[in-house]
C-alpha cells in the first residue's frame, strides 16, 4: 500500500479531535507530497536543517510542527515558519523564542516536553520543573510566545500497562496546569503518541499523535 492510501485509512479511523502530525523525519519531498495530495498539512521534524530544506522547497501551506529537541542557537532559523514547538524544555530556550518572535512580529506557539517516571529520555521536564517554568512565564511576561500544551512520551517498552500510567500521569499534570490557564498560555494540546502507542495514549486523553513509520514506513536509518 503507497503512503496516500495508508493515510487516509489510518486519518479515516482517528476520533475527530485527534490531531495527527505525520513525522516526516528522513523522508522525502515526494513522499511527503503524496500525503499532501491526500489533503494533509501537519508535518513533524526533528532536525533544522531537515526542516528549513523541506520548508524551503515544499508548498507554503504546510503547517510545520518541530518535534526534536532544539538548541537555543538554532531557533533562528525557523522561527519565521515554524507553526508549533512541540519540545519547549527551559527558561532559556523560551527567551530566545520570544526574541526571535519579536524581530518578525509573530507569536509563535509551543509545548512544554515533559517527562514521568522516563528515564530514558535525557530532554523534558519533571512536575516540579514544569510548574516552576509556568510560574517563571507568567512572571516575566513574554507577548511573543504562546504556550499551548504539552508534549511527552512514554517509555520504549513493551509493557503496556507501564506505557498507561505514564501517558495518564501526563494527563493529569496537563489537566492541573489547565485550571490555571492564563493570558499566554492555554491547554489545548496533549501530543502524545507514536506509531507503537497512540492508540493507548488517545485513550489516555492524548489530542495530538505524532506518527511517522506507521504512514510512511520504517526509517531505514535512526537519525
Ligand atoms: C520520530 C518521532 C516520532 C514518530 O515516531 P514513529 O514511531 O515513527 O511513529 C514521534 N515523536 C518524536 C518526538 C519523534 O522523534
Amino acid at each position: 500500500m503507497n503512503s496516500k492510501l495508508k493515510y487516509i485509512n489510518f486519518h479515516d479511523k482517528l476520533p475527530k479531535e485527534v490531531n495527527l502530525i505525520a513525522v516526516s523525519k528522513t523522508k522525502s519531498n515526494e513522499g511527503i507530497l503524496e500525503l499532501y495530495e491526500a489533503g494533509h498539512r501537519d508535518f513533524g521534524e526533528n532536525y533544522v536543517q531537515e526542516m528549513v530544506d523541506k520548508y524551503n522547497s515544499l508548498p507554503k501551506d504546510i503547517r510545520w510542527h518541530f518535534i526534536g529537541h532544539l538548541q537555543t542557537n538554532k531557533v533562528k532559523y525557523i522561527a519565521q515558519f515554524v507553526h508549533l514547538i512541540h519540545s519547549v524544555d527551559s527558561l532559556k530556550l523560551i527567551q530566545e523564542i520570544s526574541k526571535q518572535g519579536k524581530k518578525y512580529n509573530k507569536s509563535i506557539s509551543c509545548l512544554i516536553q515533559c517527562y514521568v517516571g522516563n528515564e530514558e529520555t535525557k530532554f523534558g521536564l519533571n512536575s516540579d520543573e514544569l510548574i516552576s517554568l509556568i510560574s517563571a512565564f507568567e512572571e516575566l511576561k513574554f507577548p511573543f510566545v504562546k504556550i499551548k500544551g504539552m508534549m511527552g512520551m512514554a517509555s520504549n517498552t513493551d509493557n503496556e500497562i507501564q506505557i498507561r500510567n505514564e501517558f495518564s500521569a501526563l494527563k493529569k499534570l496537563f489537566d492541573s496546569i489547565a485550571n490555571s490557564e492564563r493570558d499566554n498560555i492555554r491547554m489545548e494540546f496533549l501530543s502524545m503518541g507514536m506509531s507503537g502507542d497512540f492508540e493507548v495514549a488517545i485513550q489516555c486523553g492524548s489530542n495530538m499523535i505524532r506518527v511517522g513509520s506507521l504512514l510512511f514506513g520504517e526509517r531505514n536509518y535512526i537519525k
